[in-house]
């Protein structure tokens, strides 16, 4: 059976296709949103939101364990997973639960079941759910991603994914995480703070990659501290189970013996099997090709989320479904700096960073200025107790007044200060526009304050 046809399809339920049809709703188009499984996605389910309420029980583990330290009187008795895990569930259930309502009072029709892209039926295409045919003027392509393993590698029993990892029923005393990107080394400082021994194995030369070497090398300092094992620079090369353990090989020839094995190497395109092959949709390596509108080759049929190459982050994917929305609208948006996402990894300690490392502004600009500040300076940081640095890349050379083009940041709690950073980035601030502006004191703020007085020649509280 067919509908009469709406202005708009969105094929995925997750951060990107529930975002496109709140915004399109919103703007008075007529939306149908098809989702095989539960509105929310894998950022509500199964990543960030499950994740970050495991990361803050571990930091609440933290601070008994090292209540002593500052004179309160306190210790870890232990973890209760069950505990744990009816906290983690109630802050999901509750924002599940928020999120339908929110999605119900926008008049948006919500279909449950498995969708197909197919061409036919006029306009940008359909989606086929169950027989039903749902017709659109427009289809928004938002299907996700999954957990990726490596070849040979099957996943089950003691060798898990995230999703696996997120229901675990007991901490594990041993763990090997396979992957030191972000889900890797959250799911490292969870384990550690949780009282596991924790290893990292990461085939690059360093911990989150992605990220400035500056981050890298802080957080590869605070994970030794915190008796996190970082290999770097390592291949796995296979991992055997029993019912005792798993067994881990390492291309050194090293083994590592665990109760599990996490594989977390990164997460693939969800493009397979929806009708997008066959419908023509040109992809790359999984990935749906889309141009700087989010179009794919076939008219106005849109993808957003992690099935477009770049970042897969659930901010990103509200950006990109409201943005899809907008030009659907007519509003014409701009297009999204991709550069100017923020990123946070809200291991401990964090590491958040928004536009170009120092070698990618390096590459763009040719010369350029960097400077850190510690947080060692910084009073807030100090009371915290916790260590790290901000780090700013300034197109050009010293002595020329240049836009700041990249901040980095590593310590607990800097994933907060993402906030200011994305301001100074995305509105081509110089140092010395920011200079001037007053930060509340003692706040963890105040050392990017001070890190743009130093870089506009008028350092307070930094050592020469
Ligand atoms: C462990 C973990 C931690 C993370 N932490 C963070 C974080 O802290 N911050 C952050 O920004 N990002 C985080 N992410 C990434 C974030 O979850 C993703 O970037 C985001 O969910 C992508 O949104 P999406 O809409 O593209 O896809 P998804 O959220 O995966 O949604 C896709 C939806 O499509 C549905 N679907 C798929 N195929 C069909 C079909 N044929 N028919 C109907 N429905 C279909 C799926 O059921 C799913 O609900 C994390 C991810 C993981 C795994």
């Amino acid at each position: 059976m067919a509908d009469s046809g709406a202005n708009l399809v969105i094929l995925g339920g997750g951060s990107g296709g529930y975002a496109c049809a709140l915004r399109a709703a919103e703007l008075g188009l007529s939306v149908t949103l098809v989702e095989k499984d539960k509105l929310g996605g894998t950022c509500l389910h199964r990543g960030c939101i499950p994740t970050k309420a495991l990361l803050h029980a571990a930091e609440v583990a933290d601070a008994a364990r090292e209540g002593d330290q500052i004179g309160v009187k306190s210790s870890l008795a232990g973890i209760d997973m069950a505990g744990v895990n009816t906290y983690k569930d109630g802050v999901v259930g509750r924002l599940y639960k928020g999120l339908q309502g929110l999605v119900a009072s926008r008049g948006i029709t919500y279909v449950e079941g498995s969708g197909t892209f197919v061409t036919s039926g006029g306009g940008a295409g359909a989606v086929e759910v169950n027989g039903d045919r749902y017709t659109g003027d427009n289809v928004v392509l938002a299907t996700g991603s999954y957990a990726r393993s490596l070849p040979g590698l099957e996943i089950g029993g003691r060798i898990i994914t995230s999703d696996q990892a997120l229901t675990l029923n007991e901490v594990p005393k041993r763990v090997v995480v396979l992957g030191g990107g972000v889900i890797g080394v959250e799911f490292a400082s969870v384990w550690r703070s949780f009282g596991a021994e924790v290893t990292v194995v990461e085939a690059l030369p360093r911990l989150v990659p992605n990220e400035d070497e500056f981050a890298s090398k802080q957080l590869e300092r605070a994970f030794r501290r915190r008796k996190i094992a970082a290999k770097t620079g390592v291949k796995f090369t296979g991992a055997n189970q029993t019912d005792d353990g798993v067994t881990v090989k390492l291309e050194s020839g090293e083994t590592l013996e665990a109760d599990l094995l996490l594989v977390a190497v990164g997460r693939g395109p969800n493009t397979a099997g929806h009708g997008y092959e066959e419908a023509g949709i040109a992809l790359d390596r999984g990935f749906v090709t889309v141009d700087e509108k989010l179009r794919t080759n076939r008219p106005n049929v849109y993808a957003v989320g992690d099935i477009v190459p770049g970042l897969q982050l659930a901010h990103r994917g509200f950006q990109q479904g409201i943005f899809v929305a907008e030009t659907i609208a007519g509003l014409n948006p701009p297009p999204i700096d991709e550069a100017g996402i923020p990123r946070v990894t809200y291991c401990e300690p964090e590491v958040a960073s928004v536009g170009l490392t120092e070698a990618q502004a390096r590459e763009r600009f040719g010369e350029v200025q960097t400077l850190t500040y510690d947080l060692a300076g910084n009073g807030k940081s100090q009371i915290l107790r916790t260590s790290g640095a901000v780090k700013l890349v300034k197109a050009g050379a010293e002595g020329t007044s240049g836009p700041v083009v990249g901040v980095h940041m590593v310590g607990g709690r800097v994933g907060e200060l993402i906030g200011e950073a994305q301001l100074i980035y995305n509105w081509d601030a110089h140092a010395e526009d920011v200079a001037p502006l007053v930060h509340a004191h003692p706040t963890q703020t105040e050392a990017l304050g001070e890190a743009h007085l130093a870089l506009a020649g008028k350092p307070l509280h930094t050592h020469g």
